[in-house]
């Protein structure tokens, strides 16, 4: 028997005095999970030697780290023979739930970053949060969106070591509080494979809770102390929730990052001394939206207590850090309001006002005329603006897919790009092919390997080599027969999960991601009452059969997004109802879409929807995931798509609809009521809402989308994101497609070729571009 397997049967009977037939799943995953760090334990050291980069991320969205770590170790296998010796198999893992530190594809690309670094032989750290409860767990009542805690460590936490040794206090004005970190090892695969760090921290009493039982005032406060401090690293912030508790999220933001920073420094000084000139040269920090940015006076006044004057310590933390901007919409630029910031770190603020002079000169020097210079101010009508201080005092800002970069450069942030041109770069979003293929579908990563060979796990652009293979209709029926096969593996999932009946012949069209305006599930959902209408009223006939499916997290406050999954679920109620269309329509909106969810809806995937309006989606990562996996994209030009259909020809993709120029031109004429009354099957759909044929439980908020649509809401004007504008468009782009789809094989040959020309959207190609471009590492 191998060492891994004896350590497992070791571990299960000296901690839990059980066999591996007794165990229960959490024991036999606690087991082989730690038999499994016992020898990754032996390669994870950090080297004393050379630059190191570090990615500072308030998410990172891991989901479950058995499988891919298995894999990448080389163990996979093993574990599955050791499973089936004691009549057990992988599939019990299913039960283990997420780690969901993440809301997102911010978090979610945090996690593909760590992967392909380590594969790539990159030394990069994750710095982040151990957050107690990460995002919530969804389930739906009547079709309402319904939240409860996501309780992940109940699944015990067998990848992550606390570091007592390494806690370190962080001071607030009203309290000071211990950051205890917790790593994890970050296991690449193949030959020139790292195992770096993930280090999140985890908010506790600076004192030890010595309670005194019979001093009942001693008492509670000592408890009240150690909530206090623990409540910091509690709960994931859902985005785009902009209610109350702004105070504990900028708590949260200097939690991490002065912690982060406060372990760097201690590093760097036992290696090199107390002189910390050098900081820069020894790391990199990468700061992963503005969440972090409080990074940039924290190191400041790091700098700056030991002596080092302002024109010093600021050259340094510009060579330190760089900044990744993933958002242009207003809304979620980050602003703090000073006396809010002065009130939470009040030792920071004097270095934010180092950082406002220190622009001011800069910009007088570069003779800026006053009028504009109210575009550049870090501080600004009480408010300190996080993304122009990041812009500032970095030496790199960067989009996540070209046409990102663009829009930054050019009309979100056009006045910074005329000053420093320089810093300005691209760096289109990957996903790492370990978890996101090979993991996911061994069906079709079998298929690929059998004809290329399996050099596309850790160089992806060999999958060029399967060109050939397109035209070839053994290829193309092999590729048919996965997909089937993914297929009915989904449907059974969703039996179990949904108790809902998937018919695995229909064509497969999913759309998955965060339920948000912008990315318009609301267009999808009337674009299949449009099909429910085309085909009661005859006007569609001969439909391929097509189910419809959706995942998405709505954040608790977004009250229309939680209208919109009202919505989803009630014309998935209307079209199971409907003896009419039953046999051509299916919809089914799963619950808690996560990363384990997505591992196998993605797979199965004929259609991957990307529908977001022009311009509004920085770059996506899912639509990267679903290319890979062979499906085809109904998208817009918009985001990463761009380059996916340029990649893979246009021929082999659906896209429509406006584009950002055409959006640009409209914008102040746009009329959506015009559209409404001039095309009746718009108005037909819209109608579908107000009168009668859904119902939101008395709610109003069916009224209120129709509102949204067609008279606005004093934010912001009607049809805000041109769903009236792009919807035609996009139900006869998916008519076309659904035509296209019964010629089996000339669909199999655009699928082939989708993941056959998806090759750089590796994550390994885009941290190779950090860590040359942006790191020098
Ligand atoms: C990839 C991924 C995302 C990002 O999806 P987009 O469609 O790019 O927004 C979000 N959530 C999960 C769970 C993911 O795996």
């Amino acid at each position: 028997m191998s060492a891994f397997s004896q350590d497992i049967l070791e571990l299960l009977r000296l901690d839990y005095g059980v066999s591996p037939e007794q165990a229960s799943t959490v024991q036999i995953y606690d087991a082989v999970s730690r038999a499994a760090m016992a020898q990754a334990r032996r390669r994870w050291q950090t080297p004393a030697r050379g630059k190191r980069a570090c990615y500072f991320s308030a998410e990172f969205l891991m989901g479950r780290m058995i499988g891919a770590n298995l894999y990448n170790m080389g163990l996979l296998k093993e574990c599955a023979s050791f499973l089936a010796a004691h009549g057990l198999d992988m599939n019990m893992f299913e039960e283990i739930g997420d780690a969901a530190l993440g809301n997102g594809g911010l978090g979610r690309l945090a996690a593909c970053f760590l992967d392909s670094a380590a594969t790539c032989g990159v030394p990069l750290d994750g710095y982040g949060i151990r957050y107690r409860y990460g995002l919530f767990a969804q389930t739906f009542e009547d079709g309402f969106q319904k939240e409860a805690p996501d309780d992940w460590q109940r699944f015990t936490d067998p990848w992550a070591v606390r570091r007592e040794e390494d806690a370190v206090l962080i001071r607030f004005a009203d309290q000071t509080v211990r950051a205890v970190p917790y790593d994890s090892p970050v296991i690449g695969c193949g030959e020139n494979a790292l195992v770096n760090t993930l280090r999140l921290w985890q908010a506790e009493a600076q004192r030890p809770f010595d309670f005194d039982l019979f001093n009942r005032q001693k008492y509670s406060a000592a408890v009240e102390e150690r909530d206090r401090a623990e409540a910091i690293s509690a709960v994931l912030y859902p985005n785009d929730d902009t209610r109350e508790g702004k105070r504990l999220r900028l708590k949260q933001q200097y939690f991490f990052s002065a912690a982060s920073l406060a372990d760097l420094v201690k590093r760097y000084k036992a290696a090199h001394g107390p002189d910390l000139s050098g900081f820069a040269e020894a790391y990199a920090i990468q700061l992963n939206d503005t969440h972090p940015t409080i990074s940039i006076p924290e190191l400041l006044r790091l700098l700056m207590e030991e002596g080092m004057d302002f024109d010093a310590a600021f050259a340094v933390v510009c060579r330190t850090f760089a900044y990744t901007n993933h958002t242009i919409m207003a809304e979620a630029l980050e602003k703090w309001d000073v006396n809010l910031f002065k009130s939470v770190v009040p030792q920071l603020y004097p270095y934010v006002e180092l950082l406002e002079n220190a622009l001011e000169m800069e910009l007088a020097l570069r003779r800026v005329p006053r009028e504009k210079k109210q575009n550049y101010r870090i501080i600004c009508r009480g408010q300190i603006h996080m993304a122009r201080m990041a812009i500032f005092a970095t030496h790199s800002t960067n989009g996540v897919a070209r046409i990102h970069t663009e829009i930054i450069k050019h009309s979100a942030l056009p006045e910074w790009y005329a000053l420093w041109p320089e810093r300005f770069n691209n760096k289109t979003n990957g996903i790492t092919q370990r978890r996101w293929l090979a993991l996911c579908n061994p069906e079709l990563s079998g298929l690929i390997t059998q004809r290329i060979g399996d050099g596309w796990i850790t160089d992806l652009d060999q999958l060029k080599r399967l060109v050939p293979y397109a035209d070839d209709p053994a290829t193309q029926d092999a590729f048919l027969a996965v997909k089937e096969e993914k297929k009915r593996q989904l449907a059974q999932v969703i039996r179990s999960k949904e108790g809902f009946r998937l018919d695995p012949t229909f064509l497969y069209d999913i759309q998955i991601k965060r339920l948000h305006e912008y990315k318009r599930q609301f267009m999808n959902a009337l674009s299949i009452l449009d099909l429910y209408y085309g085909i009661k009223e005859g006007r569609i006939t001969d439909l391929q059969p097509t189910a419809f499916l959706f995942g998405a997290k709505a954040a608790p406050g977004y009250y229309r997004a939680k209208g919109i999954i009202k919505l989803i679920n009630e014309i998935a109620r209307l079209v199971d109802g409907d003896e009419a269309v039953r046999g051509l329509l299916q919809v089914v909106f799963v619950q808690n879409y996560n990363v384990s969810y997505a591992e196998k809806l993605i797979p199965a995937a004929e259609v991957s929807e990307q529908i977001s309006t022009a311009g509004t989606e920085a770059s996506g990562t899912s639509n990267m995931k679903f290319m890979l996996n062979g499906a085809v994209t109904l998208g817009t030009y918009d985001g990463a798509n761009i380059e996916i259909v340029e990649a893979a020809g246009e021929e082999n993709n659906y896209i429509f609809g406006a584009r950002v120029e055409d959006i640009e031109k409209l914008r102040q004429s746009y009329d959506p009521k015009q559209i409404y009354q001039a095309e009746p099957r718009v108005r037909r759909v819209m109608d579908a809402l107000v009168d009668g044929t859904l119902s939101d439980g008395s709610t109003g908020v069916f009224r209120e989308l129709y509102d949204s649509i067609l008279e606005g809401a004093s934010w912001h004007r009607p049809d805000q994101y041109y769903l009236l504008l792009d919807l035609i468009p996009y139900c006869e782009t998916r008519l076309r497609l659904n035509r296209d789809v019964r010629d089996r094989r000339a669909f199999a040959k655009k699928c082939l070729l989708n993941i056959a020309n998806a090759g750089q959207f590796s994550s390994d190609r885009t941290i190779r571009q950090y860590a040359r471009e942006i790191w020098s590492v």
